[in-house]
């Protein structure tokens, strides 16, 4: 079963959603970037709290990946927005659906195609 077209105001409140995100992410990332930078090894730092440190740095890389990857599909969508396609899958182009663009107002595909992917 296809999902629904978006009616003009959830179009609009996905719209926001976007926006929101867009900022969220780039505040996120600038606390990320802070917290990447290298740890200094010459700082006499207990053995432990060095150890801290790399582990800290690892896992902020990690997930700054995954936000730059949302980020670009936020930008992506906001695109898709200006061009009126918005909220229809990048690969089928049938509608995504207002209960999946609303948890994920960044998601470029379609449950099927998603899960296609994903295979
Ligand atoms: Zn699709």
């Amino acid at each position: 079963m296809s999902a629904e077209e978006l009616t003009p105001e959830q179009l609009e409140e996905l719209h926001q959603a976007l926006l929101t995100a867009r900022e969220d992410l780039k505040a996120t990332l600038r606390l990320a970037n802070d917290g990447a930078k290298p740890v200094d090894l010459d700082t006499p730092i207990g053995r432990l709290s060095r150890m801290d440190a790399i582990q800290q740095q690892q896992m902020t890389r990690a997930s700054r990946s995954t936000l730059d990857i949302k980020l670009r599909q936020v930008y992506a969508s906001l695109e898709t927005y200006r061009t009126g396609e918005y909220g229809h899958c990048r690969t089928c182009e049938e509608p995504i659906g207002y209960p999946r663009l609303k948890a994920r107002p960044e998601a470029p595909f379609c449950l099927d195609c998603q899960g296609a992917r994903e295979r």
